[in-house]
């Protein structure tokens, strides 16, 4: 296992514990790249839609991930998705590709592929979101946390995202995917959903934001300070 000299950030917990706004806060705050790795499984799950690959045949998702890129770029403040090419940042986020994201992440080719491509974007330091960054991707990290909040705020939370996104829905039907993807992720066999023994665990169901990214960032001020790493391009590949 590779040691890395760059801060390796991990940030793992359920749907709407706040993992991805604050990870990429956290990330331009040090100045290091910010790895969604949701964001590859929900890239998976849309290119073994378009070719009618089933959610549960490990085989062919396994080859379909040896085949497929998937990149990210920067718009801004906007971190942009890229299926061999073609931007999908807004059709990943359809609740639709949410559960299908979450059925392909069980199987165990597809967790393999995209975790060799994770760990291949650690090089100059990263900040990884996900539900396994402590875990299975990055065990040697210095700094792990794990975000959680009780099952009706993360859902209020998700709804309010989806509204902002023009997907509309109603709440009971955000909270049912909620609790259904919170079932699937902490119960498959394969890198399940659960905090590594050495996270820092917290609840941020009564925190703002600035609340939760002031406690990680004086958290990872007391374990050493943290020189901020300047990205080169805006092209990330990984
Ligand atoms: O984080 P996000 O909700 O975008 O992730 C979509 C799905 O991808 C999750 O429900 C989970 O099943 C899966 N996932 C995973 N491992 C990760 C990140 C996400 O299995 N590291």
């Amino acid at each position: 296992m590779k040691t890395h000299t760059a801060p390796v950030i991990t940030i793992d917990g359920p749907v709407g514990s706040g993992k991805s706004t604050i990870g990429r806060m956290l990330a331009e705050r040090l100045g290091i790249l910010y790895l969604d790795t949701g964001a590859m499984y929900r890239a998976v799950a849309l290119a073994a839609r378009q070719r009618g690959i089933a959610p549960d045949d490990d085989a062919a998702l396994g080859r379909l991930c040896g085949r497929i890129r998937i990149s990210f770029s920067r718009d801004g403040g906007r971190q942009l998705v890229f299926l061999d090419g073609a931007d999908v940042t807004g059709e990943i986020r359809l609740p639709e590709i949410s559960m299908l994201a979450s059925a392909v992440s069980a199987q165990p080719c597809v967790r393999a592929a995209m975790v060799a491509q994770q760990r291949a974007c650690a090089e100059n330091g990263v900040v990884a979101d996900g539900r396994d960054a402590g875990t299975v991707i990055f065990p040697q990290a210095p700094f792990k946390f794990y975000l959680d909040a009780n099952v009706e705020v993360r859902a209020r939370r998700r709804h309010k995202e989806l509204i902002e996104k023009n997907i509309p829905m109603e709440y009971s039907g955000v909270l049912k995917e909620v609790e259904q993807r919170d079932h699937n992720d902490t119960t498959r066999l394969h890198a399940p959903l659960k905090p590594a023994p050495d996270a820092v665990i917290l609840d941020t169901s009564l925190m703002t934001i600035e609340e939760v990214l002031t406690a990680l960032v004086s958290h990872i001020e007391r374990g050493r300070p943290l020189l901020p790493y300047t990205q080169t391009g805006t092209q990330e590949t990984c």
